[in-house]
Order: structure tokens, then sequence, then C-alpha cells
């Protein structure tokens, strides 16, 4: 399982507030325009993003 981003979904027009509940440090933003990016690598699948973005942009998937 991995985290994405559902750009349909992200209105990509804020700093994304995900980013700051994520206890892995997994999410970056390039910038508020950008759509937020998870590092794979770092990322737990927690699920802490998917609870609390307002946008329910974020998303598990296989
Ligand atoms: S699932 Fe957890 S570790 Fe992964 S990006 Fe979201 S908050 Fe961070």
């Amino acid at each position: 399982m991995k985290i994405i981003v559902n750009p349909q979904k992200c209105p990509q027009n804020h700093s994304c507030p995900s980013i700051a509940v994520c206890p892995k440090n997994a999410i970056t933003q390039r910038d508020i325009r950008s759509l937020p990016m998870i590092d794979d690598a770092k990322c737990i699948v927690c699920g802490k993003c998917i609870r609390f973005c307002p946008k329910n942009a974020f998303e598990k998937v296989p």
C-alpha cells in the first residue's frame, strides 16, 4: 500500500496543511500551487494525512 495525492481533489492553491501532521516528514510541496508529493521511502502509511486533509485528497492505493 502507498499514499497518493489525488490532483482532482487537491485544489493546489494553498500550503498543504497535512505536511504538519505527518510523523515522518514524508510530505513535501514545491510551492503552494504544487501538488504535495509523498516520499514512499519515508511514508509508513499511517493514514494521518488522509484523516486530516479537508479535501480528502490523500488516498491509500495498492
Ligand atoms: S500516511 Fe502517515 S507517514 Fe505517510 S504521508 Fe501520510 S501522514 Fe505521513
